[in-house]
């Protein structure tokens, strides 16, 4: 490779890098501030309980704890949505203990399970039967 076009992609890598870095912030920026949403709901939530027990009323707050129990869900569904996202930018794997490491690792860093092992239970998981199906045809 001639020494311009080495350059070139060095400085093409590093911004890549570079762009990959702000969105990773942006992202990091969302899941902040939808987890003090979270939280504040959390806060909502047990304020409510404790007002309707001092009224001697707890069935009172119950459709508050619904409506800001439901909205958690929803937050919480993006929060994973968005770390999904800044795992697939960081080029790293989550194993079904919740540990993360890199694309490249052959056995999660927590519990020693083989990364590849895990895949194959995951695909084969949902559907076993229509695989058994399948392999027979195959095999006419
Ligand atoms: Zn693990």
């Amino acid at each position: 490779m001639r020494m311009i076009d080495m350059i070139k992609q060095g400085a093409a890598v590093a911004a890549d890098k570079a762009q990959q870095a702000v969105e990773l912030t942006k992202l990091a920026a969302r899941v902040h501030s939808k987890k003090k949403h979270l939280e504040a709901n959390l806060t909502k939530i047990g304020e409510a309980v404790y007002r309707a027990y001092q009224s001697r009323n707890l069935p009172s707050a119950e459709p508050l704890i619904s409506r800001l129990s439901k909205e958690n869900e929803a937050i919480e569904a993006e929060i994973q949505a968005l770390e999904e996202k800044m795992r697939q930018l960081r080029q790293q794997q989550v194993c079904r203990c919740g540990a993360s490491a890199p694309l490249t690792a052959v056995y999660c860093p927590r519990c020693g399970v083989p990364f590849a092992s895990q895949r194959i239970i995951v695909e084969s998981a949902p559907r076993p039967a229509a695989i058994d199906e399948r392999d027979k045809e195959g095999g006419l």
